[in-house]
């Protein structure tokens, strides 16, 4: 190949990707949509109280997909109201073992309709589909089948105690990963015998009241599974509601603190989920290839819009320039675009106010002197896009160093010792998820036990398993979701 630069980008040496161009390969199912969802409550899909509703669009080309019910308080009762009635009349006192083959059949319907959910999850959110259909969607199914074999012997969790459901729970989720974020609250609830009243993100509530037909299929009792969509007041109506006894919340960590604040002096449990700026570390000793691609999959995968990003690379100084140099090599070939072709690998940012937090603080990072490199590549004309983008020179100081950007932007920082890597990374109010790339066995382990973050994955990133718990330290809050610590969040342990 000659060697040349790109039209687009003079700076950048011409890669593979300038020259050769894949043929587009959209996923073209159909997803069986509605044009209306109406809320899910008590088995049935009901319109809501006041009749309003709120249009959701695909954000990768502004198009409306459908209208969504917007839940008041009123409905919100209802919805406890049957949930209550489930928890008392049928599924608190179902054996384990009945429950169990509930949990079983949903897993296995959604298997049934995973292409469908795929393809909506990616209209409705702008993933990418191999992301959708590769990862979101058979993970939900996995948290269902793993939760399905607990509901039979959660006696085993707690040895020589027993355990209890706490009633119903209230759930709120973001939309970074609407069906999977649902299957994380919903399964573990269940199997413990709990009855669920969820509400999804605004924008993204398809596949949760999608989610309500595969309860209806799976015959499960009515008010059992519970779905009210709307935004941020009827989020505050289920977890503030009198008959939810524990509250599950996911979402940003300035949410969780008015949630906490709100539900002081009550005896409602809690768990949340909440943000993070979790660092990626490599050192001079690492398989750097091998590294380069956790780092990409660490912030470009889901656009970034993960709550465990390696969102700040801190690589050691003596290998830094090797390690830029490969990491730009590699994102020149990432494809950006439609969400819906096979091969693209970043799909639409979510909404356009998410886009422009990540304009903004993309900005940010200029004007406070790091220097910014991004693909230059071409972006659909309607939609919203955010080219890969990565920071250098960036301090500690810096919007982009501290601040959660839930995008495809990664600030790097340099380090000469595991101690100032340690410094450097816990120096955050997060502690969500870490990343550590090292050939000693020993340093990954001395540094596990010293970084203050829920999840530390080595010379992995991004590695999640239904029987791994995950959450966070500090501002990234607190309770577990997954395996049995998860699990036992659900119950109360007398
Ligand atoms: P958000 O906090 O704005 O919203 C989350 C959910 O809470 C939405 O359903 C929203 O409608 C609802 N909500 C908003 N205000 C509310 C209120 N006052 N009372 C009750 N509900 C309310 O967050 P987001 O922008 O949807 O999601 C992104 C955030 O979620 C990021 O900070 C990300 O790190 C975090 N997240 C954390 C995890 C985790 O497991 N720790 C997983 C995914 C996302």
């Amino acid at each position: 190949m000659p060697k040349t630069t790109s039209k687009t980008n003079p700076a950048r040496e011409l890669v593979f990707g300038d020259l050769w161009e894949y043929d587009p390969a959209p996923e073209t199912a159909d997803p069986k949509l509605k044009q209306r969802y109406d809320l899910f409550i008590n088995g049935a899909f009901v319109a809501p109280k006041k009749g309003s509703y709120f249009a959701t669009i695909n954000p990768a080309n502004e198009t409306k997909i459908a209208d969504i019910a917007l839940a008041d308080a009123a409905d919100v009762n209802s919805a406890c109201i049957a949930a209550q009635k489930a928890f008392v009349s049928v599924w608190g006192k179902m054996p384990g073992k009945e429950r169990g083959k509930y949990l079983y059949r949903i897993a296995r319907l959604l298997q049934d309709h995973a292409r469908e959910f795929a393809i909506a999850e990616t209209l409705d959110g702008g993933k990418a589909i191999k992301e959708s259909r590769d990862f979101d969607i058979p993970m939900a199914a996995a948290h269902f089948f793993y939760h399905a074999g607990w509901a039979d012997k959660l006696e085993h969790l707690a040895p020589g105690r027993k355990v209890a459901p706490h009633g119903v729970v209230g759930q709120v989720i973001p939309w970074n990963f609407p069906l999977l974020m649902l299957a994380w609250k919903i399964a573990p609830a269940l199997a413990a015998g709990n009855c669920v009243v969820l509400k999804p993100a605004e924008t993204t509530s398809i596949t949760a009241l999608k989610f309500g037909e595969i309860c209806q299929e799976a015959g499960l009792p009515n008010g059992v599974v519970n779905i009210v969509s709307g935004a941020a007041e009827t989020g505050a109506a289920v977890i503030s509601h009198p008959l939810t006894t524990k509250v599950a919340f996911t979402g940003s960590t300035e949410v969780g603190k008015s949630i906490m604040r709100s539900l002081a002096g009550t005896d409602k449990k809690m768990t949340l989920e909440l943000g993070g700026k979790a660092a990626n570390i490599v050192f001079d000793d690492a398989p750097l290839d091998q590294a380069v691609e956790g780092i990409v999959n660490g912030i470009f995968f889901n656009q970034g819009h993960v709550c465990c990003a390696g969102s700040r690379l801190l690589v050691q100084e003596s290998v830094a320039d090797e390690v830029l140099a490969k990491l730009k090599r590699r994102i020149a070939v990432l494809r950006v675009g439609d969400p819906m072709d096979k091969n693209t690998d970043l799909g639409a940012i979510n909404s356009r106010e998410q886009l422009a937090k990540i304009t903004d603080l993309a900005k940010s990072g200029v004007t406070e002197g790091a220097e910014k490199y991004d693909t230059g590549c071409k972006l659909p004309a309607k939609g919203f896009f955010f080219r890969p983008t990565i920071f250098t020179n960036v301090s500690m100081s810096h919007r982009i160093a501290r601040e959660e950007i839930f995008g495809p932007v990664l600030s790097i920082l340099t380090f000469r010792t595991p101690e100032e890597a340690l410094e450097k990374a816990n120096n955050t109010p997060y502690g969500l998820s870490a990343g550590v790339w090292t050939d000693k066995g020993s340093r990954i382990l001395k540094m596990s036990a010293q970084l203050k973050a829920g999840v530390v994955w080595a010379n992995t990133y991004n590695k999640f398993d239904p029987t791994s718990p995950f959450g966070g330290f500090k501002e990234s809050g607190f309770g577990r979701e997954g395996g049995k610590q998860g699990l036992l969040d659900y119950l109360s342990v007398v």
